[in-house]
């Protein structure tokens, strides 16, 4: 903590040093602007500078060397590059890129360099940190044991994800990534953890609905936006992931849970090849530069779970990728997948069956988060796989005409409960105690006698019910997260109760 407290005054004096200096003072190397296109300017006389320093043009815009050649360097200009001319100077400010960082960006919407977007009050320019910061060492981190809960059913049930995991969102184009994405951070509202959304390469209109649906169903108080939309320049948007990081991680180092949600890395990929194409690396597999996996790599790194000694924070990602046609095997996903401790694959066609969300239950995996489940859940979701897998072959076999005996034809009837069960509409996160309660009366074979179509009746009614039941029983398995055999017996007989209650017609409340 010292070391890191030490860096920060370091970093504070330094930038307060180049914030002091006018520009082209003797002090600071000054360069002169050669060729400006495509968000790119080749820039000579800086042969001292290092990769990834910042720089500032004359108008004051600011850019970072990306490659460095013999004579001339190549900067990518962060900023409008309408006024950036052919002979311009440029000086190398000796620092890196860094983005405002702290309290004060609760709730507030901020471009890739901390500027506001909102019209809220301008930000404090201090604190402050650099983009691209080293990953916690594996001293420094410890196991990944407490759940983030999503409340969405399939995920928290079938793929749990852990306080400081990284869990990938993969599929095509609208089948939902976004929606689950931002589920999981409406969640959060009733819970500590801190939400970061970055949105890389997205329309406005997009970001808009996101920002509307936090603020209508979330807590928009704990959450930041960090936007490089697609209209900004392709230097913010390659900062954008790496800034939203470096806020988050400030959560995570000061014992606090945080989120961060990249949507999506596919194009930041392509904004990566871009760059990388204008300055004339050399293209490797589908054009990406060989660096591409080593970036997302060391992006993605910085997601842990720390150790008590460093407070005990977390920091799970839930990077976006979108794939071609459900290809998982194209070189960004096949990367993202490898890098990621399990992936949420979304399928176009369950999508267009309006089994939303869309998740294809044999594709996705989680590989850390079963052991942060709770275990009430983990109790009463063992078998839900395992069914609902049989079911999806038992409906297939069935569906050519099979005459199924009243054992399959059980199974068929459960699996549809089960895949009801798991269509969830947007902004209807289940509360844990809800997803155990509906889970062990599904195993009880409560559920046997609703049918499917009644469902989302009956899970809309549920939380109300249970609170007002079961209120004892709900506090407790909340309190411990486990489930003895009193409890569950009393949640079930509470979902009895309201089926019931729905048999009788009682859909008034
Ligand atoms: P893109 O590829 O454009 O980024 P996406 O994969 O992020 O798309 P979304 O924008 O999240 O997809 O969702 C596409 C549409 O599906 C939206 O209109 C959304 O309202 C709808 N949708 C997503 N999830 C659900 C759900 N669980 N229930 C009902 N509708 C949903
Ligand atoms: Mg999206």
């Amino acid at each position: 903590m010292a070391d890191r407290d030490a860096a920060a005054d370091w970093l504070a004096r330094s930038r307060a040093a180049v914030a002091a200096t006018p520009l082209a003072p003797e002090s600071l190397a000054v360069g002169r602007v050669e060729r400006v296109a495509d968000g790119i300017a080749q820039v000579s006389g800086l042969p001292d500078i290092a990769l990834g320093a910042l720089v500032r043009f004359e108008g004051g815009q600011l850019g970072f060397a990306h490659s460095l050649g013999i004579s001339e360097i190549d900067v990518v200009i962060c900023d409008d590059a309408s006024a950036i001319e052919a002979g311009q100077r440029v000086i190398d400010t000796g620092g890196v890129l860094e983005v405002p960082v702290g309290e004060a960006l609760l709730g507030r919407v901020i471009d890739p360099l901390g500027r506001p977007l909102d019209d809220g009050a301008p930000l404090p320019s201090w604190p402050t940190l650099p983009i691209e910061r080293p990953a916690p060492a594996i001293i420094d981190r410890s196991e990944v044991t407490e759940p983030l809960e999503t409340g969405v059913l399939v995920v928290d049930s079938l793929f749990s994800i852990g306080r400081g995991q990284r869990e990938l969102i993969v599929g095509d184009r609208a089948t939902g990534k976004t929606s689950l994405a931002v589920d999981a951070i409406i969640n959060q509202r009733e819970s500590d953890v801190i939400c970061v959304y970055v949105a890389i390469g997205q329309p406005a209109a997009a970001v808009q609905r996101v920002i509307e649906a936090v603020h209508r169903h979330g807590a928009p108080e704990r959450c930041v936006y960090v936007v490089g939309g697609a209209a900004t320049s392709p230097g913010l948007q390659w900062i954008a992931p790496f800034a939203g990081m470096t806020i988050a991680e400030y959560f995570r180092d000061r014992g606090q849970h945080a989120l961060i949600v990249l949507d999506d890395l596919t194009r930041h990929a392509a904004t990566h090849r871009e760059l990388a194409l204008l300055t004339r690396e050399p293209p490797g597999r589908e054009a990406y530069p060989g660096d591409i996996f080593y970036l997302h790599a060391r992006l993605l790194e910085r997601a842990a779970k720390l150790s008590p000694e460093l407070g005990g924070g977390s920091l799970t990602a839930l990077p976006i990728a979108e794939t071609d046609a459900g290809n998982l095997s194209a070189y960004i996903p096949t990367n993202l997948i490898s890098i990621t401790d399990g992936q949420i694959v979304l399928d176009t066609t369950l999508f267009a069956a309006s089994h939303r969300p869309a998740v294809d239950v044999g594709l996705s995996v989680s590989r850390v988060g079963g052991k942060a489940q709770w275990p009430s859940l983990r109790q009463v979701s063992g078998r839900v796989r395992l069914d609902y897998a049989q079911f999806q072959e038992l409906e297939m076999f069935t569906r050519f005409g099979g005459v199924p005996n009243a054992r399959v034809q059980g199974r068929i009837e459960r699996g549809k409960r089960i895949r009801a069960l798991l269509t969830q509409p947007r902004f209807s996160g289940l509360s844990m105690v809800g997803q155990v309660a509906i889970l062990a009366a599904l195993a009880g074979g409560v559920l046997d006698g609703v049918s499917p179509a009644r469902i989302p009746e009956l899970r809309r009614r549920l939380p109300g019910w249970l609170e007002g039941t079961a209120g004892d029983e709900v506090s407790s398995v909340r309190a411990s997260g486990r489930l003895d055999a009193a409890p569950r017996a009393a949640l079930v007989a509470a979902v009895a109760a309201l089926v019931k209650d729905m048999a009788r017609g009682g859909e008034v409340q």
